[in-house]
């Protein structure tokens, strides 16, 4: 049978226990053999025990974990050619020549320039004695399909990405339990969300936890925004409520592009209305605790998906990400959409908000 290897690259993110999960199973099923990659990118330059021939039970209990199991890193020398040279080798070794990957669109793009390096990488091991010419010609072909694990729900042609919901639920319990406490002692509080270019938890945790602002990168504040923030709580104030929360994504700027900080806001708010305002940087604890049942299902359906895609791929098939459409798990082409995702961080960047909002699309 074919030999499909999968492994996490990047940031962990909820729910990717469940992709692995799912490909594996269904890698098995369809009579494939199936490898972990331990360590992202480093596991597979590094080889040796980092490559592990995965069964049935080995993916047993992990369904409910946070992070990921089978670990992820950040890894230079994949970057250069020589690094994907003894990646390659590594996986020639094992007669993989289909790849999952879970990861950002940093991983992603990793794993394009692989392919598209993998002939030349191959004529080079033999020609330096690595492998044979059988080998050669036995893995002339690499196939990759990826799935999307990231928090921050920043990437271009999917509706959700895997942990981006088990994050929501952690923010919207901080947000309750804060709630609380702010009530009894009538106070303000002011949340730090994740979110570098991508304002979506903060969004979606103020929408569903009755915030009384919130501030995202893709829509900076009228300039007067000070001015607004205190008419907004004082009047919350005015009308009964005990308490007020604010919540601030951590890329959240203002009309010139600078940052809006949690501590900016406190200042705006203890001087002008003198309220007793506390901040909680609620940081690592968003990517935290088991994955909810949104997140389990997506990694399952996605990592089913991703294996049916290599299973049907041939020597002409592009690589795909597995993406959620409309509550369908669908392929699409992996490049266009890293290619919108860093188009959109660009856009930003450039303070172009209402074309990235319109490039990001639904998500
Ligand atoms: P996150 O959204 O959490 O940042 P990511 O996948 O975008 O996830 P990166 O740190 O950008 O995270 O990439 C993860 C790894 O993928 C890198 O450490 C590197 O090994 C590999 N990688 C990223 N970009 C490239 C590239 N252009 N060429 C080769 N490898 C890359």
């Amino acid at each position: 049978g074919k030999g499909i290897a999968v492994f996490t690259s990047g940031g962990d993110s909820q729910g990717m226990n469940s992709a692995v999960r799912a490909v594996v199973r269904m890698g098995l099923y369809v009579g494939a053999r199936v490898y972990f990659i331990k360590e992202g990118y480093q596991g597979m330059v590094d080889g040796g025990d980092n490559i592990v021939e995965a069964n049935w039970s080995s993916v047993s209990g992990i369904i409910h974990k946070g992070g990921t199991v089978i670990g992820s890193a950040r890894c230079m020398e994949f970057r250069e050619r020589e690094g994907r040279m003894r990646a390659a080798k590594n996986l020639i070794k094992h007669g993989i020549t289909n790849l999952v990957v879970i990861g950002g669109d940093g991983s992603l793009t990793g794993a394009n320039l692989f392919r598209q390096d993998w002939t030349s990488l191959l004529q080079l091991l033999v020609k330096n004695g690595e492998i044979t010419e059988e080998e050669c010609k036995a893995n002339a072909h690499l196939n990759i399909v990826g799935m999307v694990g990231s928090i921050d729900n920043d990437f271009c042609g999917t509706d959700m990405t895997i942990g981006t919901d088990s994050a929501l639920h952690r923010i919207i319990e901080a947000v309750d339990a804060i709630a609380a406490t702010a009530y009894s002692h009538q106070r303000c509080f002011i949340l730090e969300v994740m979110g570098r270019h991508c304002g979506y938890l903060a969004l979606v945790a103020a929408l569903t936890s009755e915030a009384d602002y919130v501030f995202i990168p893709e829509n900076p504040p009228p300039e007067n925004w000070s001015e607004k923030i205190c008419n907004k709580l004082k009047q919350e104030r005015s009308m009964g409520q005990r308490l007020n929360i604010i919540l601030v994504a951590e890329g959240a700027i203002d009309q010139h592009g600078q940052a809006i900080t949690a501590e900016a806001v406190k200042k705006v708010i203890v001087d002008q209305l003198g309220f007793d305002t506390r901040i909680t940087v609620l940081g690592h604890v968003q990517r935290g605790g088991s994955p909810s049942a949104f997140d389990r299902l997506l990694g399952c359906r996605m990592g089913a998906e991703a294996v049916l895609a290599l299973m049907e791929a041939n020597t002409a098939t592009e690589p795909c990400v597995i993406s959620l459409d409309g509550n369908q798990a669908v392929r699409v082409p992996l490049m266009g959409c890293v290619l919108k995702t860093q188009a959109v961080a660009r856009a930003m960047k450039e303070r172009n908000w209402d074309q990235a909002v319109q490039m990001r699309g639904r998500s």
